[in-house]
């Protein structure tokens, strides 16, 4: 196995709910060693088992907040706690090159099953929130130009992108 195709916006699979998994299996376990990879290839924070053609409740979320950054695998997740609010810039592996203003929790709990069935809970503040709630949506088949306040138009695409590349020469030097 290894890499998976990223499915893109367009595919109805992206659209569909997906179904909790029962099997804690070498399959399941395939597929989140696959996801891990095809996300780092792909630079993303974040990815859904539907986006790879998957309609099982299966997600990855990368913990910035935390050095080194962690992978956190989550299946069967669910949000049972979510605080504050905040706007900011979204963006999706499966919809390239766009960019939204999303309103999401500041901070959310969200309970889940590991890889060998096991429950937790992990919290999340931030970029963290964002996304545990971006790829849980994914689950439900809600993609977030759905849920956005609104979409950058691309000449405001780029002028953040050149922004955000100064800041980070700042950084540098
Ligand atoms: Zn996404």
């Amino acid at each position: 196995m290894g890499l998976r195709n990223i499915i893109k916006k367009g595919d109805p699979s992206l659209l569909k709910k997906s179904r909790e998994v029962t099997n804690f299996d070498a399959r399941l376990a395939a597929l989140l060693d696959d996801m891990r990879e095809t996300l780092l290839q792909a630079n993303g924070l974040g990815l859904a088992a539907p986006q790879v053609g998957v309609l099982r409740r299966v997600c990855l979320v990368i913990e910035t907040n935390t050095d080194p950054e962690e992978i956190i695998e989550l299946i069967n997740p669910v949000i049972v706690e979510s605080e504050g609010e905040q706007t900011d810039r979204e963006g999706c592996l499966s919809l390239p090159g766009v960019w939204g203003i999303v309103k999401r929790p500041m901070r959310v709990k969200v309970a889940a099953q590991d890889r060998n069935g096991n429950w937790f809970e992990r919290e999340g503040e931030g970029l963290t929130a964002r996304c545990f709630c971006h790829e849980i949506d994914h689950l439900s088949g809600v993609l977030f130009d759905s849920v956005a306040e609104r979409i950058l138009d691309p000449e405001e695409v780029e002028r953040l992108a050149a922004e955000e590349e100064e800041e980070m020469n700042g950084e540098a030097e």
